[in-house]
């Protein structure tokens, strides 16, 4: 019965907005957990519970970092229990303090890493054809009390990583990357893991892959592998000995097996993700007012993020009452990185004038829509999407009053 609604979106009457039923009997995220081999999982589980080794460095953990040093091409990996610890961890080890320049579009836990350890994050803004830090605001950005510099390869797309390493030598400040949605990505032939003097991934369960929670600290640099590695552990240096303050960033044995499991299907989930980007791409390219996100295909992407800039003038309606359409139909689709971090507190109260130096933040903010994607979502449940969106657009001004008339 949904098969045949689903085909046949093509009129006005069917949106869910206006009354009809919605397209999807369950929700449609914009990412559910990808799982690898379950019959693996378990058998690790069993294998963990047989140790009695749950936690604390133990053999899961180490291979799980022997093979993302393997799969990144990177001397040293350390597994974190998330990538906001991870990026904590990171920034003490690199001694950043003072102010510490940060893209505003990103999402929230980039700037809250830095502030929670009194580090004042300076928000920068992005080239609008990247959405990521723009080098040349960069520059403008630095003062006496700069310390470094926190890239973010937002959507997966690498940041223009030669430009901010040039700035960096130059100025004499470290470079972070924040990498948590670049995890199996390149930048000119060479894996993100490499690049700045650290690298942060995040393994949360909504990101395309998993270990749970989790993430790694990766990075060439023997001395910062190694102090970031006592942090990791409370400060510890051996029984008893404790050398500095630390915290507690240890990933469990569980979420290790979870992300050996996943990595044997790591392919797969990014065939599925571009076969989607593409149906997406298919779908929606022709449609007016819709711009797509495009991924570099000469280089390893995760194609994880379906990201669209919706332009209202040229669409006739606007990205926010797509999303009221989308929620009626059950397909959650996201604004992110909306408002931006600048917007959010404590930024808001502490840098009220913020919005006025991110125009291109806030312009793209205003703008983008997040669709779903992901080895829960097929071509057919793409097509329906596209179908409502299409509806949508070629009924624009019907919709639109019927969402301010409604509320
Ligand atoms: C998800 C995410 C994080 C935080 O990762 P956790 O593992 O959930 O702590 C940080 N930065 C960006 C850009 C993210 O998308």
């Amino acid at each position: 019965m949904w098969g045949a609604v689903k085909e046949k979106f093509v009129s006005i009457t069917q949106l869910a907005i206006l009354g009809g039923a919605p397209a999807f009997e369950m929700p449609l995220h914009v990412g559910r957990p990808n799982i690898g081999d379950r019959q693996q999982f378990m058998a690790s589980v069993g294998q963990i519970l047989d140790n009695r080794w749950l936690t604390n460095f133990g053999p899961f953990v180490g291979q799980f970092e022997r093979e993302l040093c393997r799969f990144l091409g990177v001397k040293h990996c350390l597994t974190v229990c998330n990538a906001t610890i991870g990026l904590e961890i990171a920034a003490r080890a690199l001694g950043l303090a003072g102010e510490v320049i940060v893209p505003a579009f990103t999402f929230i836990a980039t700037a809250h890493s830095l502030h929670w350890q009194g580090i004042t994050p300076v928000f920068c803004d992005i080239d609008p054809a990247t959405h990521t830090i723009d080098p040349a605001q960069v520059e403008h950005l630095i003062t006496p009390r700069t310390t470094g510099i926190v890239g973010v390869h937002l959507w997966g797309r690498p940041c223009d990583i030669e430009a901010l390493q040039e700035i960096a030598a130059r100025r004499k400040l470290k470079l972070l990357f924040d990498a948590a949605h670049a995890f199996g990505c390149s930048y000119r032939g060479r894996m993100i893991g490499n690049f700045g003097d650290a690298e942060v991934f995040s393994f949360h369960a909504t990101k395309f892959f998993n270990t749970f929670e989790g993430g790694a600290i990766v990075t060439n640099d023997d001395d910062l592998a190694r102090h970031a590695n006592i942090i990791r552990d409370f400060g510890f240096t051996g029984y008893d000995r404790v050398v500095e303050v630390g915290t507690n960033g240890k990933m469990t044995e569980v979420c290790a097996a979870m992300g050996l499991t996943n990595l044997r299907s790591l392919d797969d989930f990014v065939r599925i993700n571009r076969r989607n980007y593409h149906a997406y791409r298919r779908e929606l390219d022709a449609l007016p007012g819709f711009h797509l996100i495009h991924y570099d295909e000469s280089e390893r992407g995760n194609f994880q993020y379906m990201a669209v800039e919706v332009d209202a003038q040229e669409a006739g309606i606007g990205r926010d009452d797509l999303i009221k359409v989308l929620h009626a139909e059950k397909v959650l689709a996201r604004r992110y990185f909306w408002p931006g971090c600048h917007r959010m507190e404590p930024y808001r109260t502490l840098y009220p004038d913020a919005a006025a130096t991110l125009p291109r933040t806030e312009a793209v903010a205003d703008r983008i829509l997040v669709l779903p994607t992901g080895s829960a979502v097929s071509e057919e449940d793409i097509e329906t999407v596209c179908g409502i969106l299409r509806v949508a657009v070629a009924n624009a001004a019907e919709v639109r009053q019927r969402i301010t008339s409604h509320g």
